[in-house]
């Protein structure tokens, strides 16, 4: 566990503990009284009359929830008042937020023009010709499902794998992905840098597999030696280059101010590794813009040297992230020719002498996705891409969105050890052990009030403002608040680190800044509800991992979260398939309108509650299906 500052423990005892879902006892009438060590009232949001219209016949509507669509725009109560932020901190948040803005901004300035003809026709040293699959938004449907699909050999390149080198929910996927392929029969091979902070415990029989690859860089070549390992029974490669630039010796993972150089060194060797080893693929799968020179390099260098047959599928996990470099990448891979990579329907970024290596990955790659079928539209046709929108128009037909999928194994309320108590659906009593667990880990006081989550990287994506609030909000309306997250950027951090010593004293909030593998778990089984505020998301795991966990999302309808989450109260879906609540301003009244509904039906209807945590639990976002359509993908590339 993270080291955290203790605090007081409330004077009082508070309500008894209900079962998960279960009403709180009479005498508490609802959080009146729970809060006590809180020194702030209590008070559930008013229940409004339930709406005939609105009103399922087995989960009627929340108190909170309003007759009609969610009224987001209806004017709202004030929000609760935090205590003042230090004006430092604060300025330093707003700073590093238009910072972000600004580069978002550049960034969409670029408007490539259409491709031409030659590079996705097989001109000399251009990809194959793009297969032609139904175009995007969303996408894929069922049409991409043919069975019969013979043994495939997949190389996989990526900058992170769970649990050895993860950062975020691309960790997850590449494990998962993996597994899952292997599970049907196929070959998977991983291949990634050996960061020197690899979770090196993680790793079975870590040995010199090829000693003297040496591999071209700046018109020389770096000496570098290949490991090999398994990864929870994953084959891995491991690139560890000798040389004074320490590419992967860095104590972290992103974040260096040559990364673009450190990844485009790691693509370089990866190839320069299957054709040294005689391996020939039939599917080279590339993750997020450090590994997209990896289909440029392939079809620009490597095929006529003789690996003519791997085809590429590219995933991207987030477009905001995309690589910018300059003609140094050029010459330091040895693809040189600026001319010809910094035409715009290449590499070229728009601005002078600007590369944008995803955008490369797009151009070159024989198949491209995202991890989220309106993600893919939100990208391709509102503005989503961070100025990539043209190229994948462009590209269309070889575009679509494939859903991530949850590791049923490592994700496993029955089996996780970092969990006080094991349960299932059928068990699911059980899971309050849980949240005492983490009410005794975390110093919360034992109350009768739902615990609201937050688990994520510390992100202007992920819509820090309404966590923010978030936190203030259940304080006030009671619910108890725990974060558990980590940021990139240091003023983001302080930023959270300063609401933490604010509310420190506060026996219903905990904030937990940094990254922590056991305390994650002990979160998603021990909190009844689960925020994801994003103001993007191309996928999202969290609200995956929640569900599986029988904690009930409250979600922004952006991306994957509106793939994945279905309101208790508006959603279409048949009411057995409503799992959770969700918004769509991003606001404050947005997140307010599906948080205090989820609170005053904690409250106000545990039965329904209970029935929205079942449903959450019995969702089925295993990698089943997803695997399936990547198989599709794969099998509909190859050979082409
Ligand atoms: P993203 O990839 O944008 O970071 P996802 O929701 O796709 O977001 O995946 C996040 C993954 O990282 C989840 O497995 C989540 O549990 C984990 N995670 C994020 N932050 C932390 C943290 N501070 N401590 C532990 N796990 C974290």
């Amino acid at each position: 566990m993270a080291k955290h500052t203790p605090r007081r423990r409330p004077a009082k005892e508070e309500a008894a503990n209900p079962s998960p879902g279960s009403p709180p006892p009479e005498t508490s009438a609802g959080p009146a009284g729970a809060g006590e060590g809180a020194g702030a009232p209590h008070t559930p949001p008013a229940p409004e009359p339930p709406s005939a219209a609105f009103a399922p016949p087995l989960m009627p509507p929340d108190p909170g929830a309003p007759p009609g669509p969610p009224r987001e725009s209806a004017p709202v109560p004030p929000p609760p008042k935090p205590a003042p932020l230090p004006a430092a901190e604060l300025a330093e948040l707003e700073r590093a937020a238009a910072a972000n803005a600004g580069a978002e901004a550049a960034a969409r300035q670029e408007q490539p023009a259409p491709i031409v003809a030659g590079v996705s026709a097989g001109e000399a040293g251009a990809p194959a010709a793009p297969p032609a699959v139904p175009a995007a938004s969303p996408v894929p449907s069922d049409q991409f499902l043919r069975p019969g699909i013979p043994r495939l050999s997949v190389v996989m390149l990526s900058p992170e794998l769970a649990p050895v080198a993860k950062i975020g929910g691309l960790a997850d996927v590449v494990a998962g992905l993996g597994r899952e392929l292997e599970l049907r029969g196929h070959d998977v091979e991983i291949l990634l840098p050996k960061y020197d902070c690899l979770r090196w415990h993680h790793i079975q029989g870590l040995t010199p597999s090829y000693q003297d690859l040496w591999v071209p860089w700046y018109g020389g070549a770096i000496h570098t030696t290949v490991y090999h390992g398994t990864v929870h029974g994953r084959r891995c490669f491991f690139f560890e280059p000798h040389s004074n630039d320490r590419f992967f010796d860095r104590g972290k993972v992103y974040g260096e101010a040559d990364d673009v150089l450190r990844f485009a060194f790691f693509c370089r060797a990866a190839l320069e590794f299957l054709f040294k080893t005689g391996r020939q693929p039939d599917i080279i799968h590339c993750h997020d813009w450090q590994t997209a020179l990896a289909p440029v390099l392939l079809y620009e260098i490597y095929e006529p040297l003789g690996l003519r047959h791997p085809r590429v599928c590219f995933t991207i996990h987030n477009f905001k992230h995309q690589g910018a470099g300059g003609d140094v990448v050029l010459r330091a891979t040895g693809l040189n020719r600026p001319e010809h990579f910094f035409s715009r329907d290449r590499l070229g970024a728009g601005a002078p002498g600007q590369l944008n290596l995803m955008k490369g990955g797009i151009v070159y790659s024989n198949f491209v996705n995202t991890v989220s079928p309106t993600y893919a539209g939100e990208a391709k046709d509102r503005g989503g891409a961070f100025g990539l929108e043209g190229t994948l128009r462009a590209h269309e037909r070889k575009y679509g969105g494939i859903l991530n999928g949850l590791d049923q194994e490592v994700f496993n309320p029955e089996t996780d050890p970092d969990l006080a108590a094991h349960y299932t659906a059928a068990t699911i009593e059980r899971k309050y052990d849980n949240k005492r667990a983490l009410r005794q880990r975390l110093l919360l006081a034992d109350n009768a009030k739902p615990i609201v989550a937050y688990i994520g990287r510390l992100d202007p994506q992920k819509g820090l403002d309404l966590v923010r609030h978030a936190i203030f909000y259940c304080i006030n309306h009671g619910a108890q608040f725990v974060l558990l997250g980590s940021g990139a950027e240091p003023g983001i951090d302080r930023h959270f680190r300063a609401i933490k010593q604010q509310i420190n004293e506060n026996p219903d909030s905990h904030l937990e800044i940094g990254y922590s593998e056991q305390l994650a778990p002990l979160i998603y089984a021990g909190a009844d509800l689960l925020i994801v505020p994003s103001r993007f998301e191309p996928c999202g795991l969290t609200q995956l991992i929640a569900m599986r966990y029988g904690t009930v999302p409250v979600v922004r309808a952006v991306g994957g979260l509106a793939d994945t989450v279905f309101d208790k109260d508006y959603s279409d879906r048949p009411l057995h398939e409503r799992n959770g609540y969700v918004f769509h301003h991003d606001n404050i009244g947005g997140l307010e309108s599906a948080l205090s509904r989820a609170i005053a039906c904690y409250y106000q209807y545990p039965d329904h509650f209970r029935q929205l945590m079942l449903n959450a639990m019995r969702c089925d976002y295993s990698w089943n299906v997803p695997v399936q359509h990547y198989l599709n993908v794969y099998d509909f590339i190859r050979d082409k």
